[in-house]
Protein backbone atom coordinates (compact mmCIF):
# COMPACT_ATOMS: atom_id res chain seq x y z
CA UNK A 1 0.00 0.00 0.00
CA UNK A 2 1.15 3.51 -1.31
CA UNK A 3 2.45 5.39 2.16
CA UNK A 4 0.48 8.25 2.91
CA UNK A 5 1.87 11.80 3.06
CA UNK A 6 0.15 14.62 5.09
CA UNK A 7 0.86 18.16 3.37
CA UNK A 8 0.05 21.50 6.01
CA UNK A 9 -0.68 24.55 4.24
CA UNK A 10 2.80 26.72 3.56
CA UNK A 11 1.62 29.31 5.98
CA UNK A 12 1.22 26.59 9.00
CA UNK A 13 4.36 25.01 7.89
CA UNK A 14 6.28 28.50 7.43
CA UNK A 15 4.75 28.55 11.18
CA UNK A 16 5.51 25.29 12.43
CA UNK A 17 9.27 25.85 11.44
CA UNK A 18 9.67 29.23 12.84
CA UNK A 19 8.35 27.93 16.46
CA UNK A 20 10.68 24.91 16.02
CA UNK A 21 13.58 26.57 15.95
CA UNK A 22 12.51 29.03 18.51
CA UNK A 23 12.21 25.79 20.67
CA UNK A 24 15.40 24.88 19.63
CA UNK A 25 17.01 27.75 20.23
CA UNK A 26 15.87 27.87 23.57
CA UNK A 27 17.08 24.50 24.48
CA UNK A 28 20.46 25.39 22.43
CA UNK A 29 20.82 28.64 24.96
CA UNK A 30 19.54 26.09 28.23
CA UNK A 31 22.18 23.49 26.85
CA UNK A 32 25.17 25.94 27.17
CA UNK A 33 23.60 27.51 30.33
CA UNK A 34 24.16 24.40 31.89
CA UNK A 35 27.23 23.16 30.56
CA UNK A 36 28.87 26.04 31.43
CA UNK A 37 27.33 25.77 35.05
CA UNK A 38 28.98 22.34 35.05
CA UNK A 39 32.13 23.25 33.98
CA UNK A 40 32.38 25.71 37.09
CA UNK A 41 31.10 23.00 39.37
CA UNK A 42 33.99 20.89 38.61
CA UNK A 43 36.17 23.38 38.61
CA UNK A 44 35.30 24.25 42.15
CA UNK A 45 35.51 20.41 43.49
CA UNK A 46 38.94 20.46 41.61
CA UNK A 47 39.50 23.69 43.39
CA UNK A 48 38.32 22.10 47.12
CA UNK A 49 40.17 18.71 46.18
CA UNK A 50 43.09 20.55 45.77
CA UNK A 51 42.61 22.47 48.99
CA UNK A 52 41.56 19.90 51.38
CA UNK A 53 44.55 17.60 50.08
CA UNK A 54 47.25 20.20 51.25
CA UNK A 55 44.57 21.40 54.26
CA UNK A 56 45.52 17.38 55.40
CA UNK A 57 49.06 17.64 54.08
CA UNK A 58 50.19 20.38 56.59
CA UNK A 59 49.41 18.73 59.78
CA UNK A 60 50.68 15.33 58.30
CA UNK A 61 54.27 16.70 57.59
CA UNK A 62 54.97 18.57 60.91
CA UNK A 63 53.35 15.33 63.14
CA UNK A 64 55.70 13.85 61.05
CA UNK A 65 58.59 15.97 61.07
CA UNK A 66 58.12 16.14 65.17
CA UNK A 67 58.20 11.83 65.35
CA UNK A 68 61.44 12.21 62.62
CA UNK A 69 63.24 14.14 65.47
CA UNK A 70 62.08 12.21 68.41
CA UNK A 71 63.40 8.87 66.43
CA UNK A 72 66.28 10.60 65.49
CA UNK A 73 68.31 10.59 68.71
CA UNK A 74 68.15 8.72 71.94
CA UNK A 75 69.51 11.91 74.01
CA UNK A 76 66.73 14.14 73.62
CA UNK A 77 66.10 16.52 76.66
CA UNK A 78 62.63 15.85 78.60
CA UNK A 79 61.91 19.68 77.44
CA UNK A 80 62.10 18.21 74.06
CA UNK A 81 60.30 15.28 74.33
CA UNK A 82 57.61 17.18 75.70
CA UNK A 83 57.48 19.92 72.68
CA UNK A 84 57.51 17.63 70.45
CA UNK A 85 54.88 15.74 71.87
CA UNK A 86 52.47 18.77 72.47
CA UNK A 87 53.04 19.43 68.94
CA UNK A 88 52.15 16.26 67.58
CA UNK A 89 48.95 16.64 70.30
CA UNK A 90 47.59 20.16 68.57
CA UNK A 91 48.44 18.97 65.18
CA UNK A 92 46.28 15.35 65.64
CA UNK A 93 43.80 17.49 66.71
CA UNK A 94 44.14 19.70 64.05
CA UNK A 95 43.45 16.65 61.61
CA UNK A 96 40.93 15.26 63.34
CA UNK A 97 38.58 18.72 63.51
CA UNK A 98 39.29 18.83 59.76
CA UNK A 99 38.19 15.18 58.77
CA UNK A 100 34.79 15.57 61.26
CA UNK A 101 33.89 18.95 59.78
CA UNK A 102 34.68 17.01 56.11
CA UNK A 103 32.56 14.14 56.95
CA UNK A 104 29.51 16.49 58.32
CA UNK A 105 30.07 18.68 55.23
CA UNK A 106 29.60 16.19 53.43
CA UNK A 107 26.58 14.17 54.95
CA UNK A 108 24.95 17.68 55.24
CA UNK A 109 25.18 18.11 51.36
CA UNK A 110 24.03 14.48 50.44
CA UNK A 111 20.18 15.07 49.79
CA UNK A 112 19.45 11.80 50.15
CA UNK A 113 20.66 11.51 53.80
CA UNK A 114 16.83 13.09 54.85
CA UNK A 115 16.67 15.73 57.27
CA UNK A 116 14.70 15.29 60.70
CA UNK A 117 12.73 17.56 60.97
CA UNK A 118 10.09 19.23 63.20
CA UNK A 119 7.88 21.78 64.47
CA UNK A 120 9.93 24.20 66.86
CA UNK A 121 8.77 27.48 68.48
CA UNK A 122 10.84 29.61 67.31
CA UNK A 123 11.25 32.21 70.58
CA UNK A 124 11.75 29.31 73.32
CA UNK A 125 13.96 27.52 70.65
CA UNK A 126 16.36 31.21 70.56
CA UNK A 127 16.24 32.14 74.40
CA UNK A 128 17.17 28.22 75.32
CA UNK A 129 19.71 28.04 73.21
CA UNK A 130 21.05 31.62 74.45
CA UNK A 131 20.78 30.71 77.95
CA UNK A 132 22.61 27.35 77.46
CA UNK A 133 25.31 29.45 75.73
CA UNK A 134 25.80 32.11 78.55
CA UNK A 135 26.95 29.80 81.08
CA UNK A 136 29.49 27.89 78.29
CA UNK A 137 32.75 29.06 79.96
CA UNK A 138 34.10 29.84 76.06
CA UNK A 139 31.93 33.49 76.67
CA UNK A 140 33.27 34.10 80.05
CA UNK A 141 34.61 36.91 78.58
CA UNK A 142 32.34 38.66 75.81
CA UNK A 143 29.27 40.34 76.55
CA UNK A 144 26.24 38.34 74.67
CA UNK A 145 22.65 40.10 74.10
CA UNK A 146 19.60 38.73 73.09
CA UNK A 147 17.30 40.81 71.03
CA UNK A 148 14.04 39.28 70.27
CA UNK A 149 10.95 41.71 69.06
CA UNK A 150 7.79 41.41 71.55
CA UNK A 151 5.62 39.96 69.23
CA UNK A 152 7.48 37.04 67.46
CA UNK A 153 4.85 34.14 67.38
CA UNK A 154 5.84 31.66 64.79
CA UNK A 155 6.60 27.78 64.56
CA UNK A 156 10.14 26.57 62.40
CA UNK A 157 9.89 23.25 60.51
CA UNK A 158 13.73 22.38 61.42
CA UNK A 159 16.17 19.90 62.08
CA UNK A 160 16.87 20.78 65.46
CA UNK A 161 19.94 19.68 65.78
CA UNK A 162 21.43 20.93 62.66
CA UNK A 163 20.70 24.51 63.25
CA UNK A 164 22.13 24.48 66.74
CA UNK A 165 24.86 23.68 64.73
CA UNK A 166 24.78 26.68 62.23
CA UNK A 167 24.33 28.93 65.77
CA UNK A 168 27.04 26.75 67.63
CA UNK A 169 29.51 27.97 64.53
CA UNK A 170 28.38 31.71 64.34
CA UNK A 171 29.09 32.37 67.90
CA UNK A 172 32.25 30.51 68.19
CA UNK A 173 33.61 32.40 65.25
CA UNK A 174 32.11 35.71 66.80
CA UNK A 175 34.43 34.65 69.75
CA UNK A 176 37.44 33.75 67.81
CA UNK A 177 37.45 36.53 65.85
CA UNK A 178 36.86 39.31 68.52
CA UNK A 179 38.86 40.47 71.33
CA UNK A 180 37.57 39.68 75.27
CA UNK A 181 34.93 42.52 76.17
CA UNK A 182 33.48 42.54 72.63
CA UNK A 183 29.79 42.24 72.68
CA UNK A 184 27.93 39.09 70.24
CA UNK A 185 24.13 39.78 69.84
CA UNK A 186 21.79 37.13 68.79
CA UNK A 187 18.41 38.80 66.95
CA UNK A 188 15.90 37.51 65.21
CA UNK A 189 13.06 39.42 63.09
CA UNK A 190 10.34 38.25 61.11
CA UNK A 191 9.72 39.73 57.37
CA UNK A 192 6.94 41.48 56.63
CA UNK A 193 4.71 38.75 54.39
CA UNK A 194 5.34 36.84 58.14
CA UNK A 195 6.69 33.84 56.10
CA UNK A 196 10.48 34.27 57.01
CA UNK A 197 12.44 34.55 60.15
CA UNK A 198 15.76 35.95 60.27
CA UNK A 199 18.15 35.14 62.52
CA UNK A 200 21.84 37.23 63.11
CA UNK A 201 24.90 36.76 65.23
CA UNK A 202 26.29 39.92 65.26
CA UNK A 203 29.43 41.09 66.82
CA UNK A 204 31.79 44.07 67.18
CA UNK A 205 34.92 42.14 66.52
CA UNK A 206 37.66 42.34 64.12
CA UNK A 207 35.76 42.45 61.05
CA UNK A 208 36.52 41.16 57.27
CA UNK A 209 37.77 43.03 54.58
CA UNK A 210 35.85 43.71 51.76
CA UNK A 211 37.46 42.00 49.57
CA UNK A 212 36.79 38.81 51.07
CA UNK A 213 33.03 38.85 52.11
CA UNK A 214 31.35 37.45 48.57
CA UNK A 215 33.60 34.64 49.40
CA UNK A 216 33.05 34.04 53.09
CA UNK A 217 30.94 31.08 52.98
CA UNK A 218 32.79 29.56 49.63
CA UNK A 219 34.36 26.33 51.28
CA UNK A 220 37.37 26.30 48.74
CA UNK A 221 37.69 30.25 50.01
CA UNK A 222 40.24 31.45 53.31
CA UNK A 223 40.53 34.98 54.41
CA UNK A 224 44.08 33.93 55.69
CA UNK A 225 46.33 33.67 52.40
CA UNK A 226 47.86 30.79 54.45
CA UNK A 227 45.53 27.39 54.21
CA UNK A 228 47.29 26.09 57.28
CA UNK A 229 44.61 25.70 59.68
CA UNK A 230 45.53 26.33 63.31
CA UNK A 231 44.59 26.28 66.93
CA UNK A 232 43.43 29.83 66.63
CA UNK A 233 41.03 29.74 63.42
CA UNK A 234 39.68 26.16 62.68
CA UNK A 235 39.20 23.94 59.98
CA UNK A 236 37.85 26.76 57.15
CA UNK A 237 34.98 24.71 57.20
CA UNK A 238 32.41 25.96 59.77
CA UNK A 239 30.47 28.69 57.25
CA UNK A 240 30.77 26.11 54.38
CA UNK A 241 28.73 24.24 57.13
CA UNK A 242 26.48 26.97 58.01
CA UNK A 243 25.50 27.40 54.22
CA UNK A 244 24.85 23.73 53.69
CA UNK A 245 22.17 23.09 56.23
CA UNK A 246 20.71 26.87 55.94
CA UNK A 247 20.13 26.02 52.20
CA UNK A 248 18.89 22.12 52.76
CA UNK A 249 16.09 24.38 55.05
CA UNK A 250 15.07 26.60 51.74
CA UNK A 251 16.89 29.12 53.33
CA UNK A 252 19.64 31.89 52.88
CA UNK A 253 22.69 32.81 54.39
CA UNK A 254 24.32 36.56 54.61
CA UNK A 255 27.23 38.61 56.07
CA UNK A 256 27.97 42.39 56.05
CA UNK A 257 31.34 43.49 57.79
CA UNK A 258 33.62 46.02 57.94
CA UNK A 259 36.97 46.24 59.62
CA UNK A 260 37.77 46.96 62.52
CA UNK A 261 33.87 47.77 63.22
CA UNK A 262 32.45 44.20 63.54
CA UNK A 263 30.71 41.74 61.48
CA UNK A 264 27.19 40.33 61.19
CA UNK A 265 26.28 36.83 60.01
CA UNK A 266 22.30 36.38 59.03
CA UNK A 267 20.47 33.21 58.20
CA UNK A 268 16.75 33.08 56.66
CA UNK A 269 14.46 30.18 57.57
CA UNK A 270 10.74 29.54 56.07
CA UNK A 271 8.21 30.05 58.95
CA UNK A 272 4.96 30.05 59.93
CA UNK A 273 3.39 32.74 62.05
CA UNK A 274 1.51 31.49 65.46
CA UNK A 275 -1.84 33.52 66.78
CA UNK A 276 -0.29 36.07 69.16
CA UNK A 277 -1.36 34.35 72.95
CA UNK A 278 -4.16 36.09 74.79
CA UNK A 279 -3.69 38.31 77.55
CA UNK A 280 -6.30 36.48 79.64
P1 LIG B 1 37.49 29.02 60.32
O1 LIG B 1 36.95 29.92 61.38
O2 LIG B 1 37.65 27.63 60.77
O3 LIG B 1 38.71 29.57 59.62
P2 LIG B 1 35.02 29.55 58.94
O4 LIG B 1 34.47 28.96 57.68
O5 LIG B 1 34.16 29.45 60.15
O6 LIG B 1 36.42 28.88 59.14
O7 LIG B 1 35.33 31.06 58.65
C1 LIG B 1 36.03 31.40 57.47
C2 LIG B 1 36.78 32.69 57.69
O8 LIG B 1 35.82 33.76 57.82
C3 LIG B 1 37.59 32.74 58.97
O9 LIG B 1 38.88 32.19 58.76
C4 LIG B 1 37.63 34.22 59.29
O10 LIG B 1 38.67 34.85 58.57
C5 LIG B 1 36.30 34.75 58.72
N1 LIG B 1 35.29 34.93 59.78
C6 LIG B 1 34.28 34.10 60.10
N2 LIG B 1 33.51 34.60 61.07
C7 LIG B 1 34.04 35.80 61.39
C8 LIG B 1 33.69 36.83 62.33
N3 LIG B 1 32.64 36.74 63.15
N4 LIG B 1 34.49 37.94 62.37
C9 LIG B 1 35.55 38.06 61.54
N5 LIG B 1 35.92 37.13 60.63
C10 LIG B 1 35.18 36.01 60.55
Amino acid sequence: MPEKHTFLEPSIQQETIESLSAKLLSTMTQLTETNQELQKMQMEKNEMLSNISHDLRAPITAIRSAVDYLLSSDSLSFDDYQQSLHLIDRRTRTLENLIQDMYYLFCVEDTSKKLDLQPIDAVPFLEEYFYDTMIDTLYDHHNLHLELPQDLHCTLNIDLQKIIRVLDNLFTNAVKYSAPGSDITLSATLSESYQQLTISVSDNGFGIPQSALPNIFNRTYTVSSSRTPNSNTGSGLGLAIVKAIVERHHGNVSCSSKEGVGSCFSFTLPCQQLPCPSNH
